[in-house]
């Protein structure tokens, strides 16, 4: 092999080798806590090997050594095989990322409706009311059940009943403001955080949400639907220590109240 091409397979180890420290470098930036360690360590047994590259290149720039060709092709392919595995592995790290996030965002969702569940709302309520007790504001929350559905799946049949849920899920969603949180937490439950909402505010949000249930002609699997809600509010102020328990046990009691008075109301704590 003419020196030429020997400096260039020479060179070329180099680089391969340089991209695998590099490669692994940026999976160490990247990784968190546990995984850190691992990847520092194979960043800087891959950075010193480039010197195992440069060595001989240089050595035979400086034309102190004759280059071995077999020795230098191997060398080449070894760096080479590095990049291409800690490639393969970081990209396994980034899917399996990937799928955990995808995961945990499953385990959040209602799969019916696609609004948070029920782990997920009681979460975000319980940071809003730590938060609240902190900034000393008011927090609401609201909890509607959909009126007689028994009858709306007896009748018309379940596929009605889901086609009901994602309706009442949708107008729900569209009626509150971006920063409310609105959740599925039962059968044809939900409960919603409105933060920063006083008791006024609360009514007049949970006032707006019944009646936009109330006006809409749902068209559910050849049917038109007239559905309504009943909707039970409670507001912790500042100062008060309610706990979140409390709250929704209150926002059931007031929504039961809502019920037994006659359906298609709000009742407040
Ligand atoms: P009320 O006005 O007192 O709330 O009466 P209701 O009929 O709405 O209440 P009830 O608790 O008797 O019935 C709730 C029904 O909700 C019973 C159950 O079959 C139905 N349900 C619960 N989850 C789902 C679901 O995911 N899909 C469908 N289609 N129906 C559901
Ligand atoms: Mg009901
Ligand atoms: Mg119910």
């Amino acid at each position: 092999m003419s020196d030429f091409y020997l400096a260039l397979v020479l060179g070329l180890s180099v680089l391969a080798q340089t991209l695998a420290a590099w490669i692994a470098l940026r999976q160490m930036a990247e990784v968190g806590g546990r995984y850190r360690l691992a990847w520092g360590c194979v960043s800087l047994a891959l950075a010193l090997m480039v010197e195992r590259r440069l060595a001989p290149l240089w050595r035979h720039l400086a034309a102190t050594d004759l280059e071995n060709a077999a020795d230098a092709w191997f060398g080449l392919a070894i760096s080479l095989l590095m990049a291409v595995g800690v490639w393969g592995i970081r990209r396994l790290f980034i899917d399996l990322n990937d799928q955990a996030a995808r995961l945990d965002a499953l385990a959040r969702t209602d799969v019916l409706t696609g609004l948070p569940n029920r782990r997920e709302v009681l979460e975000r309520i319980a940071a809003e009311l730590e938060r609240a007790a902190r900034t000393g504001h008011p927090t609401s929350l609201l909890m509607f059940d959909i009126d007689r559905f028994k009858r709306v799946n007896d009748t018309h049949g379940h596929a009605a009943g889901d086609c009901v849920l994602r309706a009442v899920a949708a107008i729900a969603r569209a009626s509150l403001r971006r920063i409310d949180v609105c959740g599925r937490v039962g059968g044809e439950e939900f409960l919603v955080l409105l933060p920063d909402a006083d008791a006024e505010a609360a009514l007049a949000a949970a006032e707006r949400l019944r009646a936009a249930i109330a006006a809409r002609a749902m068209h559910c699997v050849d049917q038109t639907l007239h559905i309504t809600v009943s909707v039970g509010v409670v507001t912790r102020v500042p100062g008060e220590t309610a706990s979140l328990d409390a709250l929704v046990q209150a926002a059931d009691l007031a929504l039961y109240a809502a019920k037994d008075a006659g359906r298609d109301r709000v009742v407040v704590a």
